[in-house]
C-alpha cells in the first residue's frame, strides 16, 4: 500500500510528523545534528557531493539535517514546494526581497510595516538604486497607481502591526501579476494556521519564527517559502553565499515548537477573542481592534482570507501617554515588552518602542496614537488575563 504523504493529513498532524528524518538509531524525537560539516567515504564521493551528482550534505552554511526537518515541516504546513530556514525573520525578509531586485527596479510596499522591513525598503534598497513607493495597503487604487513597468516586487503584512489592519491579499496579487511583479507576504501575525497567502496568489511567504513558531521566547529564526523555481531563482544562491543561515540548535527548538503550534495558537486566539469581547465598549477605551470581530473595519476581507481572528488585540486608551503608562504600570500578570506570540501574555506601547523611530506625523498616518497598545495573548487562563487587564484599566 502506498504511504500517505504528509500533505494529505490535517495541518495539526503535519505539525507533529512532517519532515521527520530518522537516523540509524530510530529516535522518537527529532535529532539535533549540531555539526558544521560532514565526512565522506571516499574522495570520489566527496567530489560527487560537490558536483551535485550525489545528493547529500556538504556544509551547514548550505544545509543541515535538523534544518532540513524544520524546512520540510514548514513547507508541508504552508503547502509550499520549497522552504529555506534563516537566522531571523529579518534575514528571511531581506533575502526574499533583495534576491529579486537589481539596480533600476522598483518595489511597492504597504506602509504599515514592521520597522526593520520599512528600513530595508526605504533606506537599504535605495543605496543600490532600487526605488520604492509606499502605499496605504487597504486602498487597492493606490496599489494600482503605484505600479510601473519596472515594478518587480510588492510586499505587505496582513494583519499589520500594530493596528491589525487587513489587506486583500488576492486583490494585491492580481495587481502585482498584471505588471509581471511578484507578491511577498509577511504572514507572522496570521501564522501558517490561519492564513495561506500562497493559496491566495502570493509568490512568496516569509515568517519570523521568533514569534508563534518558537512561541516560548527562546530563539530567533525565520523561514522563506515559495515554489521550487522561486527559491532556486531568487533565494538559494544568496542564502548560501552570504550566510544568514539558521543554527541547527535554533532549527531544532523551532521544529519542536511547531509540534505544539496548533494547540497554542488556538488557545491564544480564544483568549484574545475573550479579551476583545470583554473590553469592547469599555468607557476607558477610545478604540478596540480585533480581526475576529464583526466591527473590524475589514471584517469582510477577514472572513474571505483568514480562518480565525488573531492572537493579538489592539486597544487605544483615552487620555494619551500618561494614562496609558498608568495602565501599563498597573498590570501584574501581562508583561510589558516588544515581543509577541509568546506563552506569556505580553503588551507593547508602539509609539515609544517599535515605532519610536517614525515622526509623529508618520505615526498619526498609521493610526499609532500615544494611547495605542498591542496585546499578545499567552497561554494563561483567560479569566486571569481579563482580570489583570480590567483591574489595570480601573487605575487609569
Ligand atoms: C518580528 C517580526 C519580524 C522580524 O523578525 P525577527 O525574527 O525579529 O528578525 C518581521 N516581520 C514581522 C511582522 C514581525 O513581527
Amino acid at each position: 500500500m502506498a504511504q500517505k504523504s504528509a500533505r494529505e493529513y490535517h495541518p495539526e498532524t503535519r505539525l507533529v510528523h512532517a519532515g521527520t528524518l530518522r537516523s540509524q538509531f530510530n529516535e522518537t524525537s527529532e535529532a539535533l545534528f549540531l555539526t558544521q560539516g560532514y565526512v565522506y567515504d571516499s574522495a570520489e564521493q566527496c567530489e560527487a557531493r560537490f558536483s551535485g551528482k550525489e545528493p547529500g550534505y556538504v556544509y551547514s552554511r548550505y544545509s543541515n539535517p535538523t534544518v532540513t526537518m524544520f524546512e520540510q515541516r514548514m513547507a508541508a504546513l504552508e503547502g509550499a514546494e520549497a522552504a529555506r530556514g534563516t537566522a531571523s525573520g529579518m534575514a528571511a525578509v531581506s533575502t526574499a526581497l533583495m534576491g529579486q531586485v537589481r539596480s533600476g527596479d522598483h518595489v511597492v510596499a504597504a506602509k504599515a510595516l514592521f520597522g526593520s522591513c520599512r528600513w530595508i525598503i526605504e533606506d537599504w534598497m535605495r543605496r543600490f538604486g532600487v526605488e520604492s513607493t509606499l502605499v496605504d495597503g487597504a486602498d487597492l487604487d493606490q496599489w494600482r497607481k503605484a505600479m510601473r513597468k519596472t515594478t518587480k516586487v510588492c510586499f505587505l503584512e496582513s494583519p499589520t502591526n500594530p493596528t491589525l489592519d487587513v489587506v486583500d491579499i488576492a486583490a494585491v496579487a492580481e495587481i502585482a501579476h498584471s505588471v509581471g511583479a511578484r507578491l511577498v507576504v509577511d504572514n507572522v501575525f496570521a501564522t501558517p494556521l490561519y492564513q495561506s497567502p500562497l493559496k491566495l496568489g502570493a509568490d512568496c511567504v516569509v515568517y519570523s519564527a521568533t514569534k508563534h513558531i518558537d512561541g516560548q521566547g527562546r530563539c530567533l529564526g525565520g523561514v522563506i517559502l515559495g515554489s521550487e523555481k522561486f527559491i532556486q531563482d531568487n533565494v538559494h544562491q544568496l542564502l548560501r553565499q552570504t550566510g544568514p543561515s539558521i543554527s541547527p540548535f535554533n532549527a531544532w527548538v523551532l521544529l519542536k515548537g511547531l509540534e505544539t503550534l496548533g494547540v497554542r495558537v488556538a488557545r491564544q486566539t480564544e483568549t484574545a477573542k475573550i479579551v476583545a469581547d470583554t473590553l469592547a465598549g469599555h468607557p476607558k477605551l477610545s478604540r478596540l481592534i480585533y480581526p475576529g470581530r464583526a466591527d473590524h473595519p475589514q471584517a469582510d476581507i477577514v472572513r474571505k482570507q483568514m480562518r480565525a481572528g488573531s492572537t493579538l488585540c489592539s486597544i487605544e486608551i483615552k487620555g494619551g501617554k500618561a494614562a496609558t503608562f498608568r495602565f501599563l504600570n498597573a498590570l501584574q500578570l501581562v508583561r510589558i515588552t516588544n515581543n509577541l506570540g509568546d506563552a506569556k501574555s505580553l503588551i507593547t506601547h508602539p509609539a515609544t518602542t517599535t515605532h519610536q523611530r517614525l515622526t509623529p506625523e508618520q505615526r498619526a498616518e498609521l493610526g499609532i496614537g500615544d494611547g495605542l497598545v498591542r496585546f499578545s495573548a499567552g497561554l494563561e487562563h483567560p479569566d486571569d488575563v481579563v482580570a489583570d487587564l480590567t483591574t489595570a484599566l480601573e487605575r487609569v
